[in-house]
């Protein structure tokens, strides 16, 4: 670490190359396919909007599934508005995406599929190899907001087959306003900043080297990291296992689906996400009702509400997620303070309704 610190007045381009030399043997990649930028918000913006200002004239349909990332969402309402057809493919309250859907609805017309590699509240994997090679026979392109992949997953990158894949750096143990796009070579591309030659013309403005810097830092232990993910799944696993023994009424969201190793999503009958949040908080642990990045909004995660749970069931859901640094005490201590809280919180419930019935009578 020291040569590291001392190294801080390298000229930022030769930081910014050793990153992307490292993404590029992770990716299986060509180091031109990586495009830094302030992370997967940006990405997906650029990727939606490049497909749709190059080919939209010829076709003009988009296919995204309905529980992506609001930066998806949101880039595909505003693609509407000028003009484009947005077929959404629905996803079961068991986390499946509905194949079939995408099976009817491809056509010579389809432009661009984009399903992320697996959902940041519920952590669902979706079947992107497969979803790529329907895209592609229909001769569409393929995006997939891979966010939630590095760390979390085994699944090697280069066998989804993308044409574009979408990450943020700070969710890998990064700093957060970084993050990279992987463009095959040859796909359409329109930079959404125009400016200077940065990143061979494909993103104007000074790169934030700090951020990459610190990715490519992170990165030398890559391999290190990635043999933790069977451990992270064991202690989610046995986080799992004993809120359902000993809590009654909980439930985990896509539970028989192909998960993520850190994520977990629950259904806790009769608490309130929010109040679960903030009792959690005061005795610290750090835990989400939904996305990280649309915590602080009151309203129920729209990812749940469009998987096909109930308003009520998804102001009852909590969000946990583990890291490398997770240990089986860290998992204990946390049980154990959640399901002291859970009873609370109901007995609470218990005593709330009580005084309403008797104000009633
Ligand atoms: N996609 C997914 C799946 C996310 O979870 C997030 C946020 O963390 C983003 C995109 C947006 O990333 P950023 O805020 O780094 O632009």
């Amino acid at each position: 670490m020291a040569s590291r610190v001392c190294a801080a007045s390298r000229p930022g381009k030769l930081w910014l190359r050793e990153t992307k030399q490292k993404l590029s043997q992770i990716l299986k990649c060509s180091p031109v396919e990586i495009i830094f930028n302030s992370g997967a918000s940006e990405g997906n913006n650029t990727v939606l909007k490049s497909v749709w200002n190059e080919i939209g004239q010829v076709r003009s349909e988009f296919m995204i599934s309905q529980v992506e990332h609001p930066s998806v969402i949101k880039t595909a309402d505003y693609l509407e508005s000028l003009g484009a057809v947005i077929k959404r493919i629905p996803v079961s309250q068991d986390g499946q995406i509905d194949m079939q859907f995408i099976k009817d609805n491809l056509s010579f017309k389809t432009a661009l599929v984009s399903v992320m590699f697996a959902n940041n509240e519920t952590g669902t994997i979706f079947p992107i190899a497969e979803i790529s090679q329907l895209a592609h026979a229909s001769g569409a392109l393929m995006h997939s907001d891979c966010v939630q992949m590095l760390g979390k997953s085994s699944v090697d990158f280069a066998s989804l087959q993308l044409d574009y894949g979408t990450f943020s750096a700070h969710k890998y143990y990064s700093l957060k306003g970084t993050g990279f796009t992987f463009v095959k070579k040859g796909s359409p591309w329109v930079p959404l900043i125009h400016g200077g030659g940065q990143e061979r013309a494909r993103r104007g403005g000074t790169e934030n080297i700090l951020g990459i810097a610190t990715l490519g830092i992170v990165l030398e232990n890559f391999s290190e990291a990635n043999k933790k993910i069977p451990e992270i799944a064991r202690l989610r696993d046995l986080m799992e296992n004993i809120i359902l023994q000993k809590a009654k009424e909980v439930f985990i969201t896509a539970a028989a689906s192909p998960r993520l190793s850190n994520t977990s999503n629950m259904i806790i009958s009769g608490v309130d996400g929010e109040t679960l949040l903030m009792s959690l908080d005061l005795k610290g642990f750090s835990v989400s009702t939904g996305a990280a990045c649309s915590s602080g909004n009151p309203e129920p995660s729209p990812v749940l509400l469009n998987m096909g749970l109930t308003r009520a069931q998804a102001q009852n859901s909590l969000r946990v997620s583990l890291g490398i640094n997770t240990t089986e005490s860290n998992i204990r201590d946390f049980t154990t303070t959640l399901l002291a809280v859970i009873e609370k919180l109901r007995s609470l419930n218990e005593i709330n309704k009580e005084e309403k019935y008797d104000a009633v009578k």
